[in-house]
């Protein structure tokens, strides 16, 4: 989830691409309006000119922010192919091969590396067989030297582009598993939460959401009887046995002894039999630390999502079933009073029944 969530990439590639796609349409119209008129080659002037239409629907398209990876790559292979033809028909004096060496910053900016990796293949090659096409074919020597320089041009900017990108994408995950991991268990935390609930309200309107809240009954007293020690080892074990059930993308740790599960798509009394599931695993689960055994229960509360709901009402909602549960004896499941028949009954998602 981290990397959907927390994607800043995806945000500095779309205005990347919204940049260099409203400049290619730019400079695609002037060569376009040149071949045309000036050079009356018809050919040439037409592919500018389609190269210009596509520049533009990319940049609308980046600017809405409603590019796909796949309009990303098109765009990229297609400015590949117009540097490609340009330095096969074109004299070699009029400087397109400077271009080329830029190619492996540009495709490793708009591109993730592995894609970057390719397309940088993919270009080099191209300019590789023309050149000595017209090396050993055509018998233009002078083009030799060019050759070595741009292999080794090309070769320096491709390696500090690939080191660059593979070390910016480390960083910015560990960033991002730091601001929506919680340091203890790993789970998610209380922003990646907020952060998941905004994706829901923005990006899901037609799902439903069930929302578990899990508190462990009496830890307060784990810890002052074996120590804070073994009370974060209790929580980490809870928290991976909790995972086993609902997965790593589901489960947030909310706070000190109290943990949150998100099911998208899942009907009511599904998200009641996986409170009892977690509840019964816990139950039955044998902690044992430097010989102890310690016996944990934990209580939850469970609520659904309706139209207009907040993330704060879905967890005061939660948490009142929290209380009943707490208030009852604990150690069970308390599902939110509203009537069955206006809860959604949506099926389950092929990904969360793996998980269940
Ligand atoms: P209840 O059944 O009513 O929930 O009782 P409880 O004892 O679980 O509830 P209470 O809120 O009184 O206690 C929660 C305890 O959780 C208090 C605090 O010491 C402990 N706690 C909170 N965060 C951590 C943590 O990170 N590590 C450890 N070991 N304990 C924690
Ligand atoms: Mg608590
Ligand atoms: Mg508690």
């Amino acid at each position: 989830m981290d990397a959907k969530l927390f994607d800043h990439s995806h945000t500095i590639r779309a205005s990347l691409l919204s940049g260099v796609s409203l400049f290619s349409t730019a400079v695609s119209a002037c060569l376009a309006l040149f071949y045309l008129i000036q050079l009356d080659s018809i050919l040439t002037g037409a592919i500018h000119l389609v190269f210009c239409a596509y520049s533009l629907h990319i940049y609308f398209l980046a600017k809405k922010n409603q590019h796909t990876e796949r309009n990303v790559r098109n765009f990229v292979y297609l400015i590949i192919l117009i540097i490609t033809y340009g330095n096969a028909c074109l004299p070699l004096d009029n400087y397109n091969l400077l271009w080329i060496t830029l190619c492996p910053l540009l495709m490793y900016a708009l591109l993730d590396r592995r894609h970057g990796f390719y397309a940088s293949i993919a270009i080099f090659v191209l300019q590789l067989c023309i050149l000595g096409y017209r090396v050993f074919h055509v018998g233009d020597h002078s083009v030799a030297g060019l050759l070595v320089n741009l292999i080794s041009s090309y070769c320096t900017v491709w390696l500090i582009s690939h080191i660059y990108e593979g070390n910016r994408r480390d960083v910015e995950q560990t960033l991002s598993s730091l601001a929506s991991r919680d340091a203890l268990t790993s789970t998610h935390n209380r922003l990646a939460l907020t952060t998941a609930f905004g994706h829901f309200e923005r990006h899901r309107h037609d799902e439903s959401l069930s929302l578990l809240i899990i508190d462990l009954d009496f830890f307060k007293s784990i810890n002052d009887r074996y120590g804070h020690d073994v009370g974060d080892k209790v929580l980490i074990e809870t928290s991976q046995l909790i995972m086993q059930i609902v997965g790593d993308d589901n489960l947030y740790r909310i706070g000190g002894e109290e943990f949150c599960v998100t099911l998208f798509n899942q009907s009511v009394d599904h998200a009641e039999t996986v409170g009892e599931r977690i509840r019964h695993l816990v139950a039955s689960n044998p902690y044992v630390y430097n010989d102890q055994h310690i016996h944990l229960t934990l209580s939850v509360g469970i609520c659904s999502y309706q139209p207009g709901h907040h993330l704060g009402d879905l967890l005061r909602m939660a948490d009142k079933e929290l209380y009943r549960a707490k208030e009852s004896g604990r150690n069970q499941v308390r599902l939110c009073s509203v009537p069955k028949e206006e809860l959604p009954t949506t099926t389950v998602s092929p990904q969360q029944e793996a998980h269940l």
